[in-house]
This record gives C-alpha cells, sequence and structure tokens, in this order.
C-alpha cells in the first residue's frame, strides 16, 4: 500500500526507511523496543491506540523524550468497517485527545486499525490536522505466520523508502516477542546503509 503524502517526509527516518510500530504502548515490550532503537540511534512512529496510552502515560512520555513520532491509532483499536461513522469519528477524535493529554502535543500521523479506511475517520484525521500512513511492507509479526524466521526475511526485503509496519503491542494474536528476536540485526543492517 503505497500513500503519498508531503508530510511523509516529517516521519522520523532510519535512513531512508520509515519503521512503525503499532498497537502499543505494551509495558513489556514497547521498552524493549524503545531500548533497541536507542542503542542504534534510529528513531520510528509509534502509532498508540488511545485506551491503552491512557493506562501507560510515562511508557508514552518516553516514546516521545526519546524523539519518536507518538501517531493516532484510534481511541481503541475497534474495527473501522464495524463502527457507525459518528463512532468512527469518535475514535479518531478520542485517540488523538488522549496522545495530546499525555505529551502535550496534538499528534500529526494517523493509522486506522487494520489499514481499513472510512470516510468519516479520514474527515475528522484531516479536521485534526492528521496526515494517513499505511505502509509499504509488513513483517507480519501476528499469526500463524509471525515466526522470527518469517518476520526475519520480510525485514530483510525492506528497501529504501518503505514504511516498514511492526507491532510493540502484545494484545490478540501480535507476536512481538518474535518481532524482538530479530529486530537487532534488522536495525544493525539499515545503519550499514548510512
Ligand atoms: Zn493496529
Amino acid at each position: 500500500m503505497k500513500t503519498f503524502s508531503p508530510a511523509m517526509a516529517r516521519l522520523p527516518a532510519a535512513g531512508s526507511v520509515y519503521l512503525t510500530f503499532d498497537d502499543g504502548p505494551d509495558e513489556h515490550w514497547t521498552p524493549r523496543i524503545l531500548d533497541l532503537l536507542a542503542h542504534r540511534n534510529i528513531l520510528a512512529t509509534f502509532f498508540v491506540v488511545g485506551r491503552f496510552a491512557l493506562e501507560q502515560p510515562e511508557l508514552v512520555r518516553r516514546i516521545a523524550a526519546q524523539g519518536h513520532e507518538v501517531g493516532n491509532h484510534s481511541w481503541s483499536h475497534r474495527h473501522p468497517w464495524t463502527l457507525s461513522p459518528e463512532a468512527a469519528r469518535l475514535e479518531v477524535r478520542d485517540g488523538a485527545a488522549a496522545i495530546a493529554d499525555l505529551i502535550g502535543q496534538e499528534p500529526v500521523f494517523f493509522r486506522p486499525p487494520h489499514g481499513r479506511l472510512r470516510r468519516s475517520m479520514l474527515e475528522e484525521m484531516e479536521r485534526g490536522g492528521q496526515t494517513l500512513v499505511l505502509w509499504d511492507r509488513s513483517a507480519v509479526d501476528w499469526g500463524p505466520l509471525g515466526r522470527a524466521s518469517g518476520i526475519s526475511r520480510r525485514l530483510k526485503a525492506v528497501q529504501g523508502g518503505d514504511i516498514v509496519l511492526m507491532h510493540d503491542g502484545g494484545r490478540g494474536i501480535n507476536r512481538p516477542g518474535e518481532l524482538v528476536k530479530v529486530l537487532p540485526q534488522f536495525l544493525a543492517q539499515l545503519r550499514q546503509h548510512e
């Protein structure tokens, strides 16, 4: 999925690759991933879920304090296609409000849950001054394909300019425990390209 936007250049870049971590913050996995990124001095965007963010305020502030972007990944991560237009709007608005409350800054990027688009969500996103960010390459760090070997293979295929989808949030079928097995090697590769 290619999403062109002038604001995309503002995504924190690791070389020319744009790293994104979704569905957090996660008490266990987000700090691990923050440590790995800090070790390599690499910046990323964390698309947080508003209601999880409010449960982990210090973690959200740590993400921002380390220089990463905090993006809006909706209030509760309900599937956009299951929502009424008004509920979909509220998902965007409340997700952004949670971030603004925690870090004192409105998010500038929005990614809908499951990458599924709704017109009402996009309208609300634009009203809030956020830009849509989907992804070019998924690590598929979830479900039955989400084993370290497969994640590693998919990350090796990342090319310059790619927006890469990964997950720090471990709820549901996400498998950040598999991701962190191969993330150090992937980050080391990125540095070599600079
Ligand atoms: Zn998600």
